[in-house]
């Protein structure tokens, strides 16, 4: 028997997992980011030969934050700030000798949404809204790339916004009114002074009305069939979150058909399920 190795290194913590050739996990470990690139490094080898054992492995997955450069596998992370130009994909496949790709987390995400959740959807478009915010799009199930492989930045688009405290409002990116500055995780801190869990129903109306003005945006340019929103910041806002900023969405949309708008089926588990599809032998990049 043989494993696909699934890993989603986020600015948080680190995940690794095996799965079978139909993309069941069978195990899994996990541990907290830490500040260096050389122990993140030591914990992620040491997890994925816990998770491994001493079956093969045919392949490896990898969802991290960008930018990055995703055909040579070369990735630098902006939250983790001790990952500069790290050659992941050749450190890897030296290391485990296996075919290893690695991609944006939010197109990750959406590839585990897309096989795992539920879409067959032309064209699919899955956002975070966690601690930062981004987005990918699949057409016919393929990543859409943009200019020499650029990331389309859902999160950086200015918006039509509201709220009661606009001095607060300030994206990392540095560009003035960003949708991300303003619905994220680290933006709801920066606006209201505490976590998107402690919110009053008046500042989840506000929160929603700027994701509905996000939303008309994005399914302006992509016309998009279907779009699922994942993250902590929305599984925390839930159906009632979801349905408000999908009203706004639809108030303001007038020349393209609205697009059918859902919270992400995986949960919590998105991303690492879109890296052990990575994994798996099917022709997704
Ligand atoms: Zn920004």
């Amino acid at each position: 028997m043989a494993v696909f190795v699934g890993l989603d290194i986020g600015g948080t913590k680190i995940m690794v997992a095996a799965a079978d050739r139909e993309g069941n996990i069978l195990r899994r470990a996990r541990t907290a980011t830490s500040t260096s690139l050389a122990e993140d490094l030591a914990n992620i080898n040491n997890m994925i030969a816990e998770v491994v054992g001493e079956v093969e492995i045919r392949g490896m997955g990898a969802a991290i934050g960008g930018p990055l450069d995703w055909e040579r596998g070369i990735v630098s992370p902006l939250h983790q700030p001790d990952w500069r130009n790290v050659p992941l994909k050749a450190m890897m496949e030296e290391k485990w000798r296996c075919p290893f790709y690695v991609d944006v987390d939010t197109n990750v995400a959406a590839v585990g949404e897309y096989r795992w959740g539920g879409v067959s959807a032309g064209r699919f478009l899955y956002v975070t809204l966690s601690t930062g915010m981004g987005g990918g799009f699949l057409v016919d199930g393929k990543i859409y790339r943009g200019q020499n492989g650029a990331h389309p930045e859902v999160g950086h688009q200015s918006i039509h916004f509201r709220y009661s405290n606009q001095s607060a409002v300030r994206c990392e990116c540095g560009a003035p009114d960003c949708l991300e500055a303003l619905i994220s995780g680290n933006g709801i801190r920066r606006i209201y002074g505490k976590p998107a869990e402690a919110l009053s129903a008046e500042e989840w109306a506000e929160v929603a009305y700027n994701l509905g003005q996000g939303l008309r945006n994005m399914a302006t340019f992509y016309a998009a069939d279907v779009i699922r929103i994942g993250g902590g910041v929305a599984v925390g806002g839930g159906e009632n979150f979801i349905n408000a900023a999908r009203q706004v969405m639809e108030e303001h949309l007038k020349l393209v058909p609205a697009p059918h708008v859902a919270l992400s089926r995986l949960g919590y588990d998105t991303a690492m399920r879109g890296a052990i599809a990575l994994a798996l032998p099917v022709d997704i990049h």
